[in-house]
């Protein structure tokens, strides 16, 4: 008889929350990590990266606002330290609240790394677990470019790490990590310069949120330098460093900042060892079932290279248990209108397709859109006005709400409750029918 019935490898947000859930249905369940519990997510990304977020609104709040609502302050020390020693206290309480969970539901906590067997069997610190169900939930890490010097810079997991705050720093790289850390940096003081290879931050998102970000960084945000890609980073003598760019040019900084996307972590597992097929960019393939080409093997979250969002790791995870252990058995992951903020100043909001996205699926005659833009009235009555921009994409006669943007104040809050509507199959006259909470940004998407 196997040792377990099912072993999650990986400790994240995947692993965590498929054990838990097959713990729940009467499952012998362990849970095995290699660093800390809770994964990505909990340690060295959404929740450490939020709490930096909320610092630099406190930040916000002092230095561009608090003055025109009558507040004359004057800030003697913005502490670092004190920051990440809060930040850390906080994350130090989650690791307790799931071992807490792990206690309750009666999962095993195995501590280590771990590498395949066989197909049944793994192997942690020289001892071997045997389970019917393997989950590999081993997520991923950040990747550095090949440049000379690149080992001077750090990544967003070296950014946890600083205990000092950096008085200059480069963000280079264009997505989530690099608009956040950067937004981030800035508002906390630090001089920070966010370079981006090609015409825009966030060039994937609707055109609306990536022009109004880059509108809104000129006005109070990080510098931002396009179509600048690194050729390397020197170290000079006085210990600063130096980053060149194709172009010639180049900028004095203390720190470097990776934030170019992210690898899978499933190079060191053993998986040949089994003949857990990988895609050519080596993520595990599965099927919609989260099933790899192994029987009793299955993946979830960063890893398969498909959305990479904690709520999208949990809700897989969760539903492959309910599958394998609650006799659910078409339960699957619908990867569609997957509601997503970026944690940049000010918050941006996304689901769906965005406009350009929604007229080469429908055709542009078939689509209808409806934008608003004002200035976020918190912001409104002092001399730093924010714009928000916000635009709803229908489609059809019907005009069902395929596409929903926005960014502003406020705007990674009110984002849920759409996608709710959303996923009910709402169309611009449900929206309308909705009343107004008045006064927010958040009703301008029901009286567009
Ligand atoms: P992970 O959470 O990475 O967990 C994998 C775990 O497996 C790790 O703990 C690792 O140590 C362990 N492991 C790996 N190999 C082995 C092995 N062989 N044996 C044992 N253990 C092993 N998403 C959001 O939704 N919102 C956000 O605001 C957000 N912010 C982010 C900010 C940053 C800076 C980063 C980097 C990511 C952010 N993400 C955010 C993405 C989110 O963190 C990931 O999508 C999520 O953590 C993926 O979960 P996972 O279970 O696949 O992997
Ligand atoms: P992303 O893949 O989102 O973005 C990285 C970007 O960097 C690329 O899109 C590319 O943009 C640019 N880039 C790639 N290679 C280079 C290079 N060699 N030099 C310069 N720029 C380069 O990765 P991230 O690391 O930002 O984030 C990984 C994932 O984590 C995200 O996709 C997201 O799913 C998740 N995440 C979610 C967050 C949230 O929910 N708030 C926050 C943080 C992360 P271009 O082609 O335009 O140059």
């Amino acid at each position: 008889m196997a040792d377990f019935d099912y072993i999650c490898i990986g400790g994240g947000s995947g692993g965590i929350a498929s054990a838990n859930r097959a713990a729940k249905h009467g499952k012998k369940v362990a849970v095995i990590e290699a660093t800390a519990i809770g994964g990505t997510c909990v340690n060295v990304g959404c929740v450490p990266k939020k709490v930096m977020w909320f610092g630099a609104h406190v930040a916000e709040a002092i230095n561009l606002y608090a003055p025109d609502y009558g507040f004359d302050v004057t800030v003697n020390n913005f502490n670092w330290q004190t920051l990440v020693d809060s930040r850390e206290a906080y994350i130090k309480r989650i690791h307790g609240s799931y071992g807490n969970m792990f206690n309750n539901n009666g999962v095993t906590l195995i501590e280590g790394f771990a590498t395949f067997v066989d197909k049944n069997t793994v192997e942690v610190n020289g001892k071997h677990y045997t389970a019917d169900h393997i989950l590999i939930a081993t997520g991923g890490s950040p990747v550095q470019p090949n440049i000379p010097g690149a080992d001077l810079g750090i990544d967003s997991n070296g950014f946890f790490e600083l205990t000092e705050q950096p008085k200059r720093a480069v963000v280079v790289g264009a997505g989530y990590i690099a608009v956040e850390l950067a937004g981030v940096l800035h508002a906390l003081g630090t001089e920070t310069h966010l370079v981006v290879r090609k015409h825009a931050p966030l060039r994937n998102f609707d055109t609306m949120l990536s022009e109004t970000l880059v509108e809104l960084m000129a006005q109070d945000g990080p510098t931002l330098h396009t179509h600048a890609t690194p050729t390397q980073v020197i170290k000079n003598t006085d210990g600063s460093l130096t980053i060149e760019f194709e172009s010639g040019e180049s900028i004095e900084t203390d720190s470097v900042i990776w934030a170019i996307g992210r690898k899978p972590s499933n190079d060191k597992i053993g998986l040949d060892k089994v003949g857990v097929a990988l895609d050519e960019r080596g993520y595990i393939k599965v099927d919609k079932y989260q099933n790899t080409n192994v029987e009793g093997i299955y993946a979830v979250g960063d890893n398969i290279g498909y959305v990479e969002l904690t709520p999208v790791a949990v809700k897989s995870g969760r539903l492959l248990s309910e599958r394998l252990f609650n006799g659910q058995t078409d339960a699957h992951m619908d990867y569609t209108l997957i509601p997503t903020v970026v944690f940049s100043h000010p918050a941006i909001g996304t689901i769906g397709l965005s406009e350009e996205e929604a007229n080469k699926e429908y055709g542009e005659d078939n689509i209808t859109v409806y934008k608003s833009g004002f200035a976020a009235m918190y912001t409104a009555v002092t001399k730093h006005r924010q714009m928000t921009r916000m635009k709803i994409v229908c489609a059809g006669p019907e005009q069902k709400v395929v596409g929903l943007h926005g960014i502003g104040a406020g705007m990674d809050e009110i984002l849920q409750g759409f996608g709710v509507a959303m996923k009910m199959g709402a169309t611009k006259a449900d929206f309308d029918a909705c009343v107004a909470i008045h006064p927010t940004s958040g009703e301008e998407y029901v009286t567009m």
